[in-house]
């Protein structure tokens, strides 16, 4: 066995042997992967290995297509059979919803050229004579649907690393990961110890055990899972060639064809954790009690379905453990807190993501970032507030629903609240309706006395669309108090400040006390990292404003520029609140609560000052995301609800109220301001975005400078847009693709939301540059059905930025 490596694999299930041969096929082939026992040990070698290629998230759809045609590259490669079987996926709509989701599926597939689309009943009996199509709304087929071998898939992925050098020691636990201070790592086994650059924690259901080791809490927990094959069914053998599996997904449960008979697996409601406390070190190749009782509502809809699958005796029941992450994704990336180790953990669908997954992983640790943004799966998304009683709660919705849709703006209860802010129980009482960000509660909307306080959800507008409307104008039209407590807010001090800020951010740092300035942070590819208000509070004090959800993802780059002697930089996201005052009448709100002279003269569009509002003091920064006139004024937590006690009193004397965060989704899109994880991403360039003015390469070296200069001079691949929608019912929420009027696709929205205040449905969004222009007339496939759109050459609200500077 080496004793030096560039990266060590922990674990040699399906995820741990294609990031291994990712690894080595990118270029790195002094690595190692280290299985405890057996390949395919964990969850692998009993998964019924479904297959599939789209997925709400547009990023993902593509990774899963990429894994598909990888298998049978893999198999030409290795010469290791994969097991493929592509006999097609049926997938039944029986709700309207779903069929709004199956609609809006086929459109992306359109735009990104997949093998997705509509077909008739009867073309659907004809590929599926066994499945009774009564009550189904619509019928989508994907033909490369299918499954394949778990042991063949994993075993090629194997010999294919070890074709290029990659070793792979089977029995092999790892006992320990210890840091060392140069950045690498021993891992230390009881056959010897590897020093190596990179360690990769791909232990699937040990993933826990294994994190723990480098001091990682990960937020997973196992459950058990079953399927079960059928004898024969005549009918089959009849066939004389392989059927299509049948997504149901209405229905709770999955089914394909597996020999002669059938396979058919739920996730059941009364689902079942297990080693909730730990894994057991000495857990195989092991199965659990078969319990098809509890799956049986879920076989009764299936067998209603095929009913051919209800005339055969069950063969095989396979009851294993999976193990979950609080939203069911993977916890993906490098451990922001820790140097060069990598986690892949707690992934269900691995046999559709395996290989983008290996690909992702590979591309982030060679080249320092994955090729697509994918914040979906980045294990930074939760913090440390996703503890045991959060995971257990959420896993158990996850679980019980893996099949229900989620709605775009859908916001789950379970595991509910787990960190609340002290204005809490106030904005309860005020009628708010809650919504989760990074862990915290944040007020969405507000409901009037005898309104109800829960939310509908689907794809179309929902019952919260009057109320937000009524938000959003009564700012536009008198002002409005909206709580942004959950934006992250970060202290820098001390002597290196600036020079600090100015090597990290790419836009010059404010200079003079009380200016503020723009900035966006730079990604490894030269795209957008992260978007930032930072301000100058004195000399050596800064406070710099960011994305609440990304505080954890952006400490990665944080943390890649070392701080000065003397000079701290620390989160205050939890020790301050905040709110934004905004609209015509925020000044005369105001106004009335602080002596400091806040007329435009004395207080600019751009700068802040610390004043004391109610008295309490705040830093106020005028600055508003609404596009309206209005401040941000920043409090220490237990002042929260003095402040807010005091701006609702003195806006109820000015006609204003409390405004929640999908009015402030509303209103920016109006103005047309882009925001994190929406507009602004990694994969987009700056002069994609129109933020190249904030970067400032004359201002001598800061993060990622380089690479922003490698792709400065080139042309922009895609245009960020504004369209006006004509939409009835639905609005457009992003991922919709664009079309242009003969049906060619140039683009998809990246946010959408109606304009109350403008009253227009609007959407921002990316189309390839060039392909349209102001003025233009293109097609919106909002729920998967065309919307007449024209693109608009400036944001309806305020276009020259009168009222942002009034
Ligand atoms: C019943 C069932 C059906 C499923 N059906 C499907 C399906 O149809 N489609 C689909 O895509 N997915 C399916 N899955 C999920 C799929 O099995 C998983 O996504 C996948 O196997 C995860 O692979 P992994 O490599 O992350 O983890 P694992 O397979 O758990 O592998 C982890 C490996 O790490 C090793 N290890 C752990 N600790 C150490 C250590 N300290 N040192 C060295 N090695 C260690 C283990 O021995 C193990 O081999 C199913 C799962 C179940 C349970």
């Amino acid at each position: 066995m080496r004793t030096h490596a560039q990266a060590v694999v922990i674990g040699g299930g399906l995820i741990g042997c294609s990031i291994l041969y990712h690894l080595a096929k990118f270029g790195w082939s002094d690595v190692v992967l280290l299985e405890r026992d057996e390949l395919t040990s964990g969850s692998t070698w009993h998964a019924a290995a479904n297959i599939h290629g789209l997925h709400d998230s547009t990023n993902i759809s593509r990774l899963q297509h990429y894994t598909m045609a990888l298998y049978k590259e893999l198999e030409t490669e290795t010469g290791q059979g994969c097991g493929i079987f592509q006999p097609g996926s049926l997938y039944l709509a029986q709700t309207e919803a779903r069929e709004h989701q199956l609609r809006l599926q086929e459109a992306k597939a359109r735009r990104y050229k997949m093998n997705f689309y509509e077909v008739a009943r009867d073309e659907a009996e004809r590929l599926h004579p066994l499945v009774d199509f009564d009550g189904i709304r619509c019928i989508m087929y994907e033909p490369e649907g299918g499954n394949v071998d778990p042991s063949g898939v994993t075993a090629a992925y194997a010999a294919g690393a070890r074709q290029r050098g990659a070793e792979i020691h089977r029995f092999t636990p790892v006992t320990a990961t210890e840091a060392q201070a140069d950045g690498s790592w021993i891992v230390r086994t009881p056959k010897g110890d590897i020093r190596t650059q990179w360690v990769i924690n791909a232990a699937g259901l040990w993933g826990r055990e294994v994190a723990a080791m480098a001091g990682l809490q990960l937020p997973l927990i196992p459950t058990e899972h079953q399927y079960f094959v059928t004898e024969t069914i005549p009918e089959i053998a009849a066939m004389g060639r392989r059927l299509p599996s049948v997504a149901d997904r209405d229905g709770e449960y999955y089914l394909r064809q597996e020999g002669l008979g059938l396979l058919i697996g739920a996730y059941e409601r009364n689902m079942k954790f297990w080693a909730e406390e730990g894994t057991p070190l000495d857990f195989g190749h092991e199965l659990f009690p078969d319990d098809l009782d509890r799956i049986e509502d879920n076989m009764v809809r299936a067998i209603a379905r095929v009913p051919a699958a209800g005339t055969a005796g069950v063969k095989r029941v396979i009851n294993g453990p999976m193990i979950w992450s609080p939203d069911s994704a993977v916890l993906f990336g490098p451990a922001p807190e820790l140097q060069n180790y990598f986690c892949c953990n707690g992934i269900i669908p691995g046999f559709s993501q395996s290989g983008g997954m290996g690909k992702l992983a590979a591309e982030w640790m060679i080249e320092g970032e994955p090729s697509l943004d994918m914040f979906a799966w980045d294990m930074a998304r939760f913090g440390h507030w996703a503890g045991k009683a959060f995971t257990k709660a959420r896993v158990q919705d996850q679980y019980s629903h893996r099949f229900k849709i989620h709605f775009p703006n859908e916001e789950r209860a379970a595991g509910r609240p787990v960190r609340t802010r002290p204005a809490y129980d106030m904005q309860k009482q005020m009628g708010a309706v809650f919504g989760l960000n990074f862990g915290w509660e944040h007020p969405l909307w507000f409901a009037a006395e005898g309104e109800p306080r829960e939310e509908t959800i689907g794809f179309t507008r929902q019952n919260w669309w009057g109320p937000v409307g009524r938000e959003a104008r009564m700012l536009r039209e008198h002002a409005g108090i909206i709580d942004v407590s959950n934006f992250a807010k970060y202290e820098v001090k001390g002597p290196g400040a600036e020079a600090w800020l100015n090597a990290l951010f790419a836009n010059r740092m404010p200079t003079e006390i009380g200016r503020s300035c723009l900035t966006p942070l730079i990604g490894k590819r030269g795209g957008i990292a992260g978007d930032f208000t930072v301000t100058k509070l004195a000399d050596d004090e800064f406070r710099v404003f960011g994305s609440g959800m990304a505080e954890r993802f952006h400490q990665r780059f944080f943390k890649a520029v070392p701080l000065p002697e003397g000079t701290t930089f620390r989160s205050r996201t939890e020790d301050f609140c905040g709110f934004n005052v905004a609209g015509p009448k925020s000044r005369e709100l105001l106004q009335r609560l602080t002596n400091a002279d806040l007329s435009t003269q004395a207080f600019p569009f751009m700068r802040s000052r610390q004043i004391t509002v109610a008295g309490v003091d705040v830093v106020a920064l005028r600055v508003s995301f609404t596009g309206d006139l209005g401040w941000e004024l920043y409090c220490p937590a237990a002042s929260q609800v003095e402040l807010y006690s005091a701006l609702l009193k003195a806006g109820s004397e000015v006609g204003a109220g409390p405004v929640g965060s999908r009015a402030l989704m509303s209103l920016r899109v109006e103005k047309g301001y882009g925001s994190w994880s929406r507009e602004y991403s990694p994969e987009y360039w700056p002069q994609e975005v129109k933020f190249d003015r904030l970067v400032k390469m004359d201002k001598g070296k800061f993060l990622n400078r380089d690479a922003y200069a490698a792709i400065a001079d080139r042309p922009a691949r895609d245009e960020l847009i504004m369209l006006s929608i004509d939409a009835k019912d639905a609005d457009a929420t992003g991922g919709e693709p664009i079309f242009l009027q003969d049906g060619t696709p140039i683009g998809q929205v990246s946010s959408g939301a109606y304009g109350y205040f403008v009253e227009q449905s609007l959407a921002l969004g990316y189309v390839k540059a060039g392909s349209a222009r102001p003025g233009d007339k293109v097609s919106v496939a909002i729920l998967g059905r065309p919307h007449d759109a024209v693109l608009l050459s400036e944001p309806p609200f305020d276009p020259e930025g009168k009222r942002l500077r009034a």
